[in-house]
């Protein structure tokens, strides 16, 4: 006999490992499928988390391992691949990934996002050689450096706190003359006596022969160019949502996040969607970890109302 999954979870960040969880204390028979191993998403990139109950001050790679941890506790099966394609036709939905095929009688898709790209000259040719979009996978490379830091919300400005205790000097350069990012990151931003803020400022250019050795800067109000040497640019301007190639047509926003309210259903019957590719208006790990909750709940009703 076809052996169906209950659910399949696509991503093993806070969403997907949380709805691990509650899928498997609702006695589903469940996968996790995930392109990397090290679960945790997102929060991996994240050097400390200060904002999630309970756990101050803890690293992402801890509490994505906690999650883990927890899943595993209660039997959960991982699975490392890529998903290329689902079937959602039928009430039997088809997973496609590079090793084989899945079928499940529901999927929660969790994949997240990844970071936006700043698309300006030497950004590509010097991606991996001073151009990097993790300052806590790529930080320690940059001791007693200068760097750049571009964007002004939560990720940017914890980057340039990250790189503070680092460097020896850290720009951050953000488009308006006003941060995005939660007011007590800021304040703790500008504690740092060897942080700038160039604000109304654009990187438009990024320097150098076989690594990074300077930005060419715009100031927007003005229009005046400059030059700053630096060794590292760290880009941090948002994330766009990871894409799945689905056989029906999932409802989109502008942004191409899916649609979907807190009980995280699609337009597509026995397709969930939980954490940051989610359209709402906070995205966080709490709000990722609610969204897990929820899509099982969701979940749970949706297979009680299949015929077989
Ligand atoms: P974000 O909140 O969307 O901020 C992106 C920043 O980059 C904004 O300041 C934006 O400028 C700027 N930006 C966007 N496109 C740009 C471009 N092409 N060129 C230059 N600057 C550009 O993204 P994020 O900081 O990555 O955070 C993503 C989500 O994760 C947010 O919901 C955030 O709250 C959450 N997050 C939370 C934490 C935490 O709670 N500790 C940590 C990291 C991330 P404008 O301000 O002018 O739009």
């Amino acid at each position: 006999m076809t052996k169906y999954y209950d659910l399949v979870i696509i991503g093993a960040g806070p969403a997907g490992l949380t709805a691990a969880i509650y899928a498997l204390r609702a006695n589903l028979n469940i996968l996790v499928i995930d392109k990397n191993v090290l679960c945790g998403g997102q929060i991996l990139n994240t050097y400390e988390v200060d904002n999630y109950p309970g756990l101050p001050g803890i690293s992402g790679i801890d509490l994505g391992m906690k999650l883990k941890e927890h899943a595993e506790l209660l039997n959960a099966q991982f699975v490392e691949d890529e998903v290329c394609h689902i079937n959602v036709d039928n009430e039997v939905k088809v997973i496609q990934t590079d090793n084989g095929i899945i079928q499940t009688k529901s999927v929660i898709i969790a994949s997240g996002a990844s970071h936006r790209l700043l698309n300006v000259p030497g950004e590509e040719e010097f991606s991996g050689m001073g151009v990097s979009y993790c300052a806590t996978c790529d930080g320690a490379f940059f001791k007693n450096k200068e760097v750049v830091i571009v964007g002004g919300g939560d990720a940017a400005v914890e980057d340039a706190i990250y790189m503070a205790r680092i460097c020896k000097k850290v720009y951050l350069i953000h488009r308006r003359n006003e941060l995005r990012a939660a007011k007590s990151l800021q304040n703790k931003l500008f504690s740092y006596t060897n942080v700038e803020i160039l604000w109304n400022s654009s990187v438009e250019k990024i320097n150098g022969e076989k690594k990074v050795a300077s930005v060419n800067v715009v100031d927007n109000s003005t229009n005046a160019m400059k030059e700053i040497a630096v060794e590292g640019v760290f880009v941090a301007i948002g994330i766009v949502p990871n894409p799945i190639d689905l056989s029906k047509e999932l409802h989109v926003d502008v942004n191409n996040y899916i649609i979907a309210s807190e009980d995280c259903c699609t337009n597509i019957n026995g397709v969930f969607v939980a954490g940051d590719l989610r359209t709402k208006e906070l995205r966080q790990i709490v709000t990722a970890v609610a969204d897990g909750a929820n899509a099982v709940y969701s979940v749970e009703n949706y297979l009680n109302s299949l015929t077989y």
